[in-house]
């Protein structure tokens, strides 16, 4: 979300300005890709609960179409912009362009706070974001998926209303979708378990054995979960987690030296990713200030929340025993820490890479619907755990021969696959 001072569009360009200069990209090339495709912003009134009206702000985004539909959670957040859309959109393409599905990068949004609606608030939210752009959508155009603050539940409210309005059964038009409805097994895992495929295979790189290995990480919501769910499973020891309290309107760092146990701490965790401040002291956690997630004595560093989170002040938070940082979160380090990162050799693996196991997971999402048959559960993962560990070796293979940043490889590859489309297309 947008802070003051902070834009995360701009730093979406900055980091694409550096590269494409690294690569040499021609003016148009750069003047094409830099900015959206195009963009939507519209109204949405709705009738609240106690009979009173409210229009709510909703956009979309389409970064670029070049190499397959757009594609893109939505999310719902009292800070959305539309410069924090713009740059989730332009990331989203990175992202769909370094695991090399055929997808471009949107994304979109509406401001507001679930926490303060009812459900069937939500569902008008829904239902009124997707009457605003039907034109604009669809399976072959532009393909929404949850995000922060959005589940199964508005993805099939959406669909639902695409459905009524087009007269045509077209599950491909969203993903993220429950089960038995055209959803996939694995969605859900997909983005954490894929942050933890790519957090495996940096420690073999560096020759680590996962078992000596401690973490701490940001957030506690869909990705954090099912990162830290897989990587106590893997053998690995989660001593911190940090999360938000609705009630104090404040994140607070939860630790255990000893090892958090997941079940046990998802036991007392709301839909929002929020845990209980009394229950977790009653299972002996330490409750320490927000900030102290990135302070901690471990190997790994999972930014899991939100964006501009290791910036210049809070790099320099950093302990020496930090080896990995591994970015579940969009946009979670600023050009000026990634700076800090790059002179002390940490091993960054850069969000578009690391985070890709949502978006890979709803393609697949996409391809059993088109089909119309269903994967089970370890087909999907074992197709998953592929994809994202040939992205990171791609990546990975290119920073070691060109000596360069793994952020800067991840954009090489990236920037130039979808570079390499706009001018197939012969639109530049
Ligand atoms: N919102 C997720 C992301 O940022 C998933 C997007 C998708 O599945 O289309 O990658």
């Amino acid at each position: 979300m947008s802070v003051e001072g902070f834009n995360p569009f701009k730093m979406a360009q900055q980091q694409f300005d550096a590269v494409a200069e690294k690569l040499g990209l021609d003016q148009a090339t750069r003047d094409l890709l830099r900015y959206p495709d195009r963009e939507y912003q519209f109204n949405i009134p709705i009738r609240m609960d106690d009979g009173t009206y409210r229009v709510f702000r909703g956009f979309r985004v389409q970064h670029s179409d070049a190499r397959g539909p757009a594609k893109g959670g939505i999310r719902f957040h009292p800070q959305e912009t539309i410069d924090t859309v713009r740059a989730l959109a332009m990331w989203m393409t990175w992202k769909t362009a370094v695991v090399d599905i055929p997808l471009g990068g949107g994304k979109g949004g509406v401001v507001c706070d679930p926490h303060h609606l009812s459900l069937r608030e939500q569902e008008l939210i829904c239902r009124g974001w997707v009457r605003q752009i039907v034109r604009n959508l669809g399976p072959l155009q532009d393909v929404p998926a949850p995000d922060v603050m959005t589940t199964s539940q508005h993805m099939i409210w959406m669909l639902d209303e695409y459905e009524k309005i087009t007269g045509i059964k077209a599950p491909g038009f969203i993903t993220g979708k429950p089960l038995g409805l055209g959803g996939s097994l694995g969605r859900t895992e997909a983005t954490g378990y894929g942050v933890m495929y790519t957090v495996r295979e940096a420690l073999k790189f560096l020759g680590i054995d996962i078992k000596n290995t401690t973490a701490s990480f940001q957030g506690f919501g869909n990705v954090s979960q099912y990162a830290l769910d897989l990587y106590t499973q893997m053998g690995g020891k989660a001593i911190a987690v940090s999360s938000w309290d609705p009630k104090e309107q404040r994140a607070i760092t939860f630790r255990k030296k000893d090892g958090i146990n997941f079940k046990e701490l998802i036991s007392i965790t709301n839909k929002f990713g929020e845990i209980d401040k009394s229950k977790a002291q009653e299972l002996g956690f330490e409750i320490l200030p927000g900030s102290a997630w990135i302070e901690q004595e471990v190997d790994i560093l999972v930014p899991a929340a939100l964006e501009n989170q290791i910036n210049k002040d809070t790099v320099q938070l950093i302990k020496p025993t930090v080896k990995i940082i591994a970015e579940g979160a969009n946009g979670p380090t600023t050009p000026e820490a990634d700076e800090v990162l790059k002179e002390r050799k940490i091993h960054v693996i850069p969000d578009f890479l690391c985070n890709a196991g949502g978006v890979t997971c709803s393609y697949f999402e996409q391809v059993q619907c088109n089909m119309n048959y269903y994967w089970t559960k370890e087909e999907v993962l074992t197709k998953l755990d592929q994809k994202m560990t040939s992205a990171y070796h791609s990546v990975l293979e290119l920073a070691n021969n060109k000596g360069v940043y793994m952020r800067d490889a991840a954009y090489m590859i990236a920037i130039s696959r979808v570079a390499e489309a706009v001018k197939l297309r012969g639109w530049v």
